[in-house]
């Protein structure tokens, strides 16, 4: 057992895509072996995934109890939390057929993938991909991932954003603040967030509203409205005149998307819609650090697996980290 969740964690550590490399690792590396106490052969690798599969509660109670020591030694963690979505293209090429009008693919062939869009980063342009989406909230101090899913790439990302909250909130975390792009912008996001008790920062889509300026503070003869604090029981932000020579000078705006508790243009908005970055990081981390691409299993309860293993093996890490000190 002590071998097989070592080689768990060597898989992920090394950033391995595949239990053949972990296991030739181990095998080759005598202070790991050392260090393991035996080393793993890559059928009873097969095996062990095949139980952490059949038994994803055991897992999952695992990663919980890594979460909540580490939410012990970092108090401040899931206070202010970023949603985001990542591609993981599958290990499959997306087409049906070998060839037009030919037979149906059966090697290189993920029936639960499916094709999906991703935005640009500075390495690469964006576009379609055929795999699945890695969907994250993630601690906006600690950069760790705390509530994540993992589904084929055209499900909507929108779509996963109440579970992941509610998942959070069963793990102990109760953020003030959730941030998300433009791609969640929304009524219902917005009420999502709000019947949580949690403020969404999440940025304006064009829509017809914003293309009026509806967002915008209300406005009269002496300028533009001060923001004057908002009261979260009565679901509103207040807002004065500069000059106060209105009357009545303050009205109360009822919370909406176009005008949330942390109202847009605000300095706070403005910085807590900045550390949506931790989320691309954390992607980026993951991705490189940690291996959880390029994915080397076919099937949505293996590449699922893979996730959950590559996050346990980050957080284990970060959990490490805090005793060391
Ligand atoms: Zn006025």
């Amino acid at each position: 057992m002590k071998s097989l969740v070592g080689a768990v964690l060597v898989k992920s550590v090394y950033a391995l895509p595949t239990w053949s490399r972990t296991a030739r690792l181990i095998t080759e590396h005598a202070a790991l072996r050392d260090v393991l106490g035996a080393a793993p052969s890559v059928d009873a690798c097969y095996r062990f995934a095949r139980k952490l599969r059949e038994h994803e509660k055991l897992l999952t109670a695992c990663i919980e109890s890594v979460l909540a020591a580490l939410r012990e030694a970092k108090p401040e963690m899931g206070k202010t939390v970023a949603i985001d979505g990542s591609d993981m293209p599958a290990f499959a090429n997306g087409h049906r057929y070998l060839y037009k009008n030919g037979p149906l693919r059966t090697r290189f062939a993920d029936p639960d993938a499916g094709w999906g869009h991703r935005s640009a980063i500075s390495t690469r342009k964006g576009g379609a991909f055929f795999g699945y989406k890695l969907h994250l909230a993630i601690c906006a101090d600690t950069e760790l991932p705390l509530a994540w899913t993992v589904k084929a790439a055209n499900e909507p990302e929108q779509g996963e954003v109440p579970g992941l909250l509610d998942t959070l909130a069963g793990r102990g975390f109760a953020p003030g603040v959730c941030v998300m792009d433009k791609g969640y912008d929304g009524q219902p996001m917005h009420d999502e967030c709000e019947s949580r008790g949690i403020r969404p920062v999440i940025a304006l889509k064009e829509t017809p509203a914003v293309k009026a300026g509806k967002h915008k503070p209300p406005a009269c003869e002496h300028g533009t409205w001060a923001f004057a604090g908002a009261d979260a029981k009565r679901g509103a932000s207040k807002w004065r005149c500069p000059t106060g020579e209105c009357l009545p000078a303050s009205v109360w705006i009822k919370a909406d998307r176009l005008h949330p508790l942390i109202p847009h243009g605000t300095d706070r908005w403005k910085a807590l819609y900045r550390q949506r970055t931790a989320v691309e990081r954390g992607f980026g981390r993951l991705k490189t650090d940690w291996g959880l691409t390029p994915l080397r299993v076919r099937r949505l309860p293996r590449v699922t697996l893979h996730a959950n293993l590559t996050i346990l093996a980050q957080l284990a890490s970060a959990l490490a980290a805090t005793r060391d000190t």
